[in-house]
């Protein structure tokens, strides 16, 4: 199916992935997206996203979809090394209000080019 037939209206990123509105892409695999999130918190600040609107947040995560995880982490790790990320790099993804999450379509920060705090705030 095309990308384009299960784009979500009005999600931002469902745009992004279609191509309506602009990121600056910096990977891509068959099913994942890669670009820079607009206010970096870090050097390194990635978004990693379906292409298709597979789920709101990992909440929704389950055996369907294990392959997808497998190539979402395959490409952040593309992204980091490719990013000169050598002494380490962090994968986040934040679920639900207290988390802070703000985009209800799936996505996973790649962060790194400085010393990453823990616990996180
Ligand atoms: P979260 O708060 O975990 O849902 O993450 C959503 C992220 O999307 C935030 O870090 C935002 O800065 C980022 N963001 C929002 N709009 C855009 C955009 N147009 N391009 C790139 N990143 C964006």
């Amino acid at each position: 199916m095309p990308v384009e037939e299960d784009l979500v209206t009005g999600c931002l990123f469902c745009r992004i992935a279609g191509g309506e509105l602009g990121a600056e892409k910096v990977g891509e695999s068959e099913h994942v997206l890669a670009f820079r999130d607009i206010r970096p918190v870090a050097p390194t600040h990635v978004l990693l996203i379906p292409k298709r609107h597979a789920a709101e947040s990992a909440a929704e995560l389950g055996a369907a979809h294990v392959e997808l995880l497998g190539e979402l982490f395959a490409l952040a790790a593309k992204v980091a090394k490719r990013e000169g990320l050598d002494s380490g790099w962090r994968l986040v993804t934040n679920v639900g209000p207290d988390a802070g999450q703000s985009v209800h379509h799936l996505h996973i920060h790649l962060l790194g080019g400085r010393k990453l705090g823990w616990p996180p705030g």
